[in-house]
């Protein structure tokens, strides 16, 4: 036996959508771990991306790491129910067809998406959408994030930490702001949020 929560078992419902947006850095990934782990019928909704993968990133299951040109044959097929360009020209999307046949299935959906990302899933998504934004502690916090990571170059966080300053405007537009200073409390309110949805 596990703790997982089975929250849709074979009631033939349609799935929910689960939205976690932050800046990158705010400890939104460990959430997504953990809200994987803690709820059996959540699937994580893997985006397609025209960047090259990291260190320990696999094909399918962190991204669809797609070349330019396959992504922007999918955008003319209107593949993607929301894409975007950043980060010097590379590509990040959502394709329609794997978040809808997981949803029909009775599959709740959990998106780790940048902003705009999330903003227009939401838009989307509606009532069905619980669209939580994790605030990292402060600024200088983040930067430190940033860095231990070491996933990034100077001039990458630099062009980060811009864009951060911006999405830190939209805190309070979406369902639910979770300040992610200590990260227990953080996720117990996460949790209870999205055990609260999903019923
Ligand atoms: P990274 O390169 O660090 O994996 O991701 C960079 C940013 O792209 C993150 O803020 C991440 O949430 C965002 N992102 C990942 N997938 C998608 C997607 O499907 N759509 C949008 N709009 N942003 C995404």
């Amino acid at each position: 036996m596990t703790d997982r929560t089975r929250q849709n078992p074979e009631s033939g419902k349609r799935g929910r959508v689960v939205i976690l947006v932050a800046p990158s850095g705010a400890g939104k990934s460990t959430m997504a771990k953990r809200l994987m782990a803690a709820f059996e019928d959540l699937r994580f909704s893997v985006s397609a991306t025209t960047r090259e993968p990291r260190d320990g990133e696999q094909d399918g299951v962190d991204y669809h790491f797609l070349s330019p040109e396959e992504f922007q044959r999918r955008i003319d097929r209107g593949a993607f129910l929301e894409w975007e360009e950043f980060y010097n020209g590379k590509r990040y999307g959502t394709l329609r067809s794997a978040v809808e046949a997981e949803l029909e299935q009775g599959h709740s959906v959990l998106f780790d998406v940048e902003i705009y990302g999330a903003w227009n899933i939401k838009q989307a998504y509606g009532e069905e959408a619980l669209a939580i934004f994790i605030e990292p502690p402060s600024r200088k916090e983040l930067r430190k994030r940033l860095e231990k990571r070491g996933a990034d170059s100077d001039e990458m966080i630099e062009t980060r930490m811009k864009r951060v300053d911006e999405e830190l405007s939209w805190a309070g537009r979406f369902d639910l702001t979770v300040i992610n200073d200590d990260l227990e409390t953080a996720w117990a309110e996460i949790r209870n949020a999205v055990e609260n949805h999903l019923i």
